[in-house]
């Protein structure tokens, strides 16, 4: 038999916006179908993996590598989380210290050198901060470790301005390499039309709206408790919704490269859905 070939997935999106929280509960809901995934938190707030761990990692990659002078062990940096998820936090330096993006190519090398990447897994996740895709958070893409891409987006305009410009990052890498976008999933905001916004605003991208995970307080009940939705409320709505999601991941063959648009173009749309006024005077 072949070699099993992993699904290694970035998950982009503005601070904020759900990355870590869609990232974990999807990764609930395809441990559920019977997947293997890991998780890679590529954020230097280092709380990718908490809802999967029950709280904080012990420590990042970065940490540990600090403290035990390069000789690390591979079960010092990744944790067994909620039904054998598989947690690895990169850490990064304070704010404004260094290249924040430098420990996802510290963490990635020392995966791959500790032999992290085995064959049973079905699924790597990069769960990825960033407005813009670059420097060292562009690390996941740049060296063609994750081929497979979702932006996490709502219907607030700082949230579309963010994706579109994670698209022309996704887009320059593309043409070199094999990454390509797997759709947008809205994270919702309850925005006015935020549906229909984000299907146009996928379509125009290329690409198309994977899925629509609708705003619920229980994922903050679940959250205060360090739980997934899943874990928390099995049979509550919003778990039902990230299963769904898990499946339409599992499912997803629409992969494209990405087509950017101008500034114009995205205000255009914004206004067609009613999130800018058509106010010349707004114009410097
Ligand atoms: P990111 O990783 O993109 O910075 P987080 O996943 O940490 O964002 O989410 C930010 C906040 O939004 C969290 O406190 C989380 O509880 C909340 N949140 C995320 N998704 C939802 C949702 N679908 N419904 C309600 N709250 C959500
Ligand atoms: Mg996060």
């Amino acid at each position: 038999m072949g070699k099993k070939i992993i699904r290694q997935v970035a998950i982009y999106g503005k601070g904020g916006i759900g990355k870590s929280t869609t990232t974990q509960n999807l990764t609930a809901g395809l441990i559920e179908m019977g997947k293997k995934v890991m998780v890679v938190g590529c954020d230097p707030k280092a709380d990718s993996t908490r809802l999967l761990l029950g709280g904080l990692a012990q420590k990042t990659v970065l940490d540990s590598m600090r403290d035990s002078e390069g000789d690390v062990q591979l079960d010092r940096i990744m944790r067994t989380g909620y039904k054998g998820a598989k947690c690895v936090e990169s850490g990064g330096p304070e704010p404004g210290v260094g290249c924040a993006g430098r420990g996802i190519i510290t963490s990635i090398g020392l995966l791959e050198r500790l032999g992290a990447y085995t064959d049973d897994l079905d699924y790597v996740f990069y769960d990825v901060l960033g407005d813009v895709v670059c420097g060292g958070f562009a690390m996941p893409i740049r060296e063609g470790k994750a081929k497979e891409i979702y932006i996490v987006a709502s219907g607030e305009m700082m949230a579309l301005y963010a994706a579109n410009n994670i698209a022309k990052g996704i887009w320059r890498y593309a043409q070199k390499g094999g990454v390509r976008l797997g759709g947008i999933i809205c994270n919702s905001r309850n925005v006015d039309r935020e549906n229909e916004l984000l299907r146009a605003f996928a379509k125009e991208l290329g690409s198309w709206l994977i899925y629509f995970v609708p705003r619920d307080n229980i994922v903050q009940h679940a959250e205060i408790r360090r739980k997934t939705v899943l874990e928390y409320k099995p049979e509550s709505n919003q778990a039902r919704e990230y299963r769904s999601l898990a499946q339409a991941i599992e499912g997803n063959e629409h992969f494209v490269i990405p087509k950017p648009m101008t500034q114009e173009r995205l205000e255009e749309i914004l206004v067609e859905y009613g999130l800018m006024d058509l106010v010349e005077d707004y114009k410097i």
